[in-house]
């Protein structure tokens, strides 16, 4: 067990001094307590008490000072999920002088992030969650590097998938319970605390039904940079597009099974003629599951967290998701959602068993495997009877259970024909096309000028120069948006150009002002800003 901290040797009594001294420094970002992470020098930890301590002395900060607003709720979320009461993170103040009566502090002297895994026994919630969020955090703050320390204070254990966290740096993770072997006093030299929520994609339905995040921040590139450092990290290279082309079928072996998966397998080869293959996390080795995926043409999985691996596919590459009877896709988005990111370039496909003799249900399981035989008869026959589960809130809902946890005979001939309907040659045309989308900058020079025929009839001559940008790109179709409103109107005539200069005539008022808006707009739909608004007198 490499529990030993004092890889970096801190002269003791030098460390004791300044925090004796100097207190607790504390800067955040973020202007709420969901989207605050906060950089500590010399934050305390009681392992007794389990509670940070913040030491207050002269030369201390803290900023926010939110005095007791910080306990409203919080001072910051310590998971990347977004305001979850059991995942608030402060801390509690003490004069520095308390410390002549405290346990002698044991220093850490790597930097460290601090933060809550949210749920570590799920894939799914391991990378979207976790693995993302810890790697940008650590993008964002230059001192954690690689050889910076992760702290994971939720007070689980390791969990199964705990290797993946030991990839993100090059020391060993501890956990809330480790601590308390470390002393009873820790004090973090340099800290972060909280996650960065820029890269999820996702919310999970604790107050509203689950659906995408409102407002989604990722991209497939960055998404992309992720799995390339994470297939490092695996020794794993790319291979490249000589090899053969195959399907991946990422089995599920508990439960929420497909009972033909045989037939489903030999179907597909057959199909797309592609050697197919099967994978399952009980099965395979992670680092062998990601091989296999980040080379396949097409992955298809039962909806399920293993579904997260679609992260590693090749651009040009397809998902099939197959949902159980009753549970309508667009309810549960969440590899819907990461496939259909902007330039993760995949193709996403739902299939949904609709035949009720092609479901196998479980009501005498346990609730949390989907059994129903706990709840009152009526509302176990309002379930059996029910075609589709009514969205509903996060976590324990027994309809929801109870249809996701079926096992499903997939049928073949709708299976295909839903694919077919996206996929029309073979799957996976592995083009590496450069995607990524470059926006016009805005246009220069806008000018106006205007004449007058008579008392009725005005015309409005407007021109520009393109976008700085443009003369060092190559775009296919280049086009201008110009908006003329009059001053004092809500209204606008709206014009799509493909020069740089046009003559307005039509609705052209004498002895009026107007309002000229003009931005350009690559390829249809690459809208760029609006340059300064022209003002124009007839
Ligand atoms: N899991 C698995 N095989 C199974 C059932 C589950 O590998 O047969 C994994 C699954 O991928 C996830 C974890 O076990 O990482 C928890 O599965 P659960 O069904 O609770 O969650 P879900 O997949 O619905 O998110």
């Amino acid at each position: 067990q490499s529990q030993e901290l004092s890889q970096v040797q801190i002269d003791y009594h030098a460390a004791l001094q300044a925090l004796v001294e100097d207190g607790t420094r504390m800067v955040c970002t973020g202007r709420m307590h969901t989207d605050r992470i906060c950089r500590f020098e010399s934050l305390c930890y009681s392992t007794e008490a389990e509670e940070f301590v913040y030491f207050h002395s002269n030369s201390s900060v803290m900023l926010p000072n939110l005095g007791s607003r910080r306990f409203q709720p919080a001072l910051l979320d310590l998971s990347s999920v977004e305001d979850h009461n059991t995942q608030y993170f402060n801390f509690v103040e003490l004069p520095a002088a308390a410390l002549k009566f405290m346990p002698k502090p044991v220093f850490v002297p790597d930097v460290a992030l601090i933060a809550n895994r949210f749920n570590p026994d799920n894939l799914m919630h391991v990378f979207h969650d976790d693995l993302l969020p810890i790697y940008y955090t650590m993008q964002q703050f230059s001192d954690l590097d690689l050889d910076a320390r992760l702290f994971f204070m939720e007070g689980w254990s390791e969990g199964v998938h705990f290797d993946l966290y030991k990839l993100l740096s090059n020391k060993q993770p501890l956990l809330r319970e480790q601590l308390k072997t470390l002393g009873r006093l820790l004090c973090f030299t340099k800290s972060y605390v909280g996650l960065s929520k820029i890269t999820t994609w996702y919310q999970y339905g604790f107050v509203q039904p689950q659906g995408p995040k409102a407002n989604i921040l990722v991209s497939g590139n960055e998404i992309r940079q992720f799995t390339k450092f994470m297939m490092q990290k695996l020794n794993l290279t790319l291979e490249e597009s000589s090899s053969e082309e195959y399907i991946v079928v990422f089995s599920r072996t508990i439960n929420r099974l497909v009972l033909n998966e045989a037939e489903l397998i030999l179907a597909l080869a057959q199909e797309f003629q592609m050697k197919t293959i099967t994978v399952s996390l009980e099965e395979h080795s992670f680092s062998d599951i990601v091989r296999l995926i980040s080379n396949a043409s097409m992955l298809v999985s039962m909806h399920g967290a293993q579904l997260v691996m679609s992260l590693f596919l090749p651009r040009g590459a397809t998902v099939v998701e197959l949902f159980p009877y009753a549970i309508n896709p667009e309810h549960y988005t969440p590899y819907k959602t990461l496939a259909t990111l902007p330039g993760m370039d995949l193709q996403y496909i739902a299939w949904q068993n609709t035949n009720r003799e092609d479901t196998i249900t479980y009501p005498d399981r346990p609730w949390d495997q989907g059994g129903i035989a706990h709840l009152d008869k009526a509302e176990q026959e309002r379930i059996i009877t029910s075609t589709e589960v009514p969205r509903h809130l996060c976590c324990r809902n027994p309809e929801w259970l109870f249809r996701a946890y079926q096992d499903t005979k997939v049928n073949i001939p709708s299976l295909i024909h839903v694919i077919r309907q996206t996929v029309k040659s073979k799957p996976g045309s592995k083009k590496q096309k450069w995607s990524g989308s470059l926006y016009p900058g805005k246009v220069r020079d806008a000018k106006c000028k205007a004449s007058v025929q008579g008392t009725s009839e005005a015309k409005l001559a407007v021109s520009w120069q393109i976008p700085w940008n443009l003369k060092y790109l190559k775009v296919r179709e280049v086009k201008y948006e110009v908006w003329i409103q009059e001053q004092g109107e809500n209204t606008y005539m709206p014009y799509i150009l493909s020069h740089q200069n046009h003559t307005f005539s039509e609705n052209i008022k004498p002895f009026t002002i107007y309002l000229v808006w003009i931005r350009c707009i690559f390829n249809k739909n690459l809208l760029g800003p609006f340059a300064d608004v022209l003002l124009c007198s007839t």
